[in-house]
């Protein structure tokens, strides 16, 4: 793909980076669209959500369409090609991905891999001068996600995170009333998101190498949430881990809880869990209570406003339009509303949770 560079600036303020003005490299769109006008993405990784959310939400896009498929199992292949009409020049496996650097079919790459695998995946992406998705959490570390970052700029593609929320009215919703205070200052945002992982499970999601845990497979949400509808930046975290089944889940943690002190006085109290089923978000202000319940589902948000009334939207197929959004960004050469760059600011603030859970709960400054 011809690349022609332009310097996109955009200014971050994050807390544990230094305020700062970043440029991303950016490519201006240069090849002629395919079908009709539509961005070409392969999904890396086809387990639960590509296979339930990402490729149907693909059959309902408007700015890309599912043009391949990277897989280790040969007998998806088959399976893919023919339900979604793949052609078998755009299927690859992982020894042989590198070579879609040649596909012009493949705009764009999806990671969809365990958490563990991200960071390889997105690099062999940027190199092979595709645009990048990766889903959340962005890496296993604040590390790694800054060598994501500077390998995608480094080849002038762009990064987005697969924040999924971050694209849907309700989210939106509760991020406008924070930057306009619609119900005075706010002061403690409570946020908890979790569910009963079966027991017993040989799912990665429990095992340490893969970056599992509630933390950084749940948790990220609760912390999104606590950024988000407050619009602020934490200052200091603290943060307490307990497993009450530790027969069956050793390696990570199955219950994480974590509070946040924001500046000017406002704090949030999150908590993220394998053990049971929860999920809710609750902002108080000073006039009043309101939030989400459920605030992370699929489908089926619901809002709620001070004084008992509530809020409701006409909700689309989140992953399609979390898609279109990203792609048309990158049509016009721009940033996505989440790009690495906010991937690296959660996983800053999980290394620090980690750090105040081996420290025994103390105040960690970010
Ligand atoms: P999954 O286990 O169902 O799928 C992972 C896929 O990776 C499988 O197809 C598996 O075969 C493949 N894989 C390739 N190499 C592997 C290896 N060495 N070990 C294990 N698996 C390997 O997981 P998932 O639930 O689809 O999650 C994938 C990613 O998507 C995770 O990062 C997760 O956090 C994220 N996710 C995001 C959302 C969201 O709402 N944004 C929802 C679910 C999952």
């Amino acid at each position: 793909m011809k690349q022609s560079r332009r310097t996109f600036i955009k200014n971050i303020s994050v807390a544990g980076l230094a305020a700062s003005t970043v440029s991303f490299p950016f490519i201006s769109y240069g090849r002629s669209l395919t079908k009709q006008g539509k961005l070409g993405i392969a999904l890396v990784g086809l387990g639960y959500y590509s296979t339930d959310l990402l490729a149907p939400g693909l059959q309902q896009t408007e700015n890309c369409y599912l043009a391949g498929i990277v897989t280790g199992t040969p007998e998806k292949e088959k399976i893919w090609a023919e339900k979604y009409d793949i052609h078998k020049k755009n299927i690859y496996n992982y020894q042989n991905f590198d070579e879609i650097a040649d596909n012009k079919d493949i705009d764009i790459v999806y990671v969809v891999l365990p958490n563990s695998m991200h960071k390889e995946y997105v690099i062999r992406a940027a190199k092979a001068g595709k645009q990048v998705i990766c889903e959340k959490p962005m890496a296993l570390n604040a590390g790694e996600c800054r060598e994501m970052i500077d390998a995608c700029k480094n080849a002038g593609v762009s990064l987005s995170i697969g924040y999924r929320l971050r694209y849907e009215p309700y989210t939106q919703q509760i991020e406008k009333f924070a930057r306009e205070q619609t119900y005075g200052k706010i002061r403690f945002v409570n946020a908890a998101d979790g569910f009963y992982m079966g027991r017993p499970t040989n799912h990665w999601k429990i095992k340490a190498a893969y970056g599992g845990g509630a933390m950084m497979d749940m948790g990220v949400y609760a912390l999104q949430a606590a950024r988000y509808s407050t619009g602020l930046e934490p200052t200091a975290v603290s943060a307490q881990q307990i497993n009450l089944d530790p027969e069956h889940i050793s390696e990570v943690d199955e219950t994480t809880t974590f509070q946040l002190e924001f500046p000017n006085n406002t704090f949030a109290n999150c908590m993220t869990t394998f053990a049971g089923s929860v999920n809710y978000l609750r902002v108080n202000a000073q006039k009043g209570e309101y939030g989400l319940e459920p605030f992370q589902a699929y489908n089926g948000l619901h809002g709620k406003l001070p004084g008992g009334k509530t809020f409701d939207f006409t909700e689309k197929h989140q992953q399609a339009h979390q898609m279109d959004e990203m792609c048309r960004a990158i049509m016009d050469g721009r940033s996505s509303l989440t790009p690495g760059e906010e991937g690296l600011r959660d996983m800053i603030i999980v290394d620090a949770i980690k750090e105040s859970i081996r420290k025994g709960g103390k105040k960690i400054l970010l």
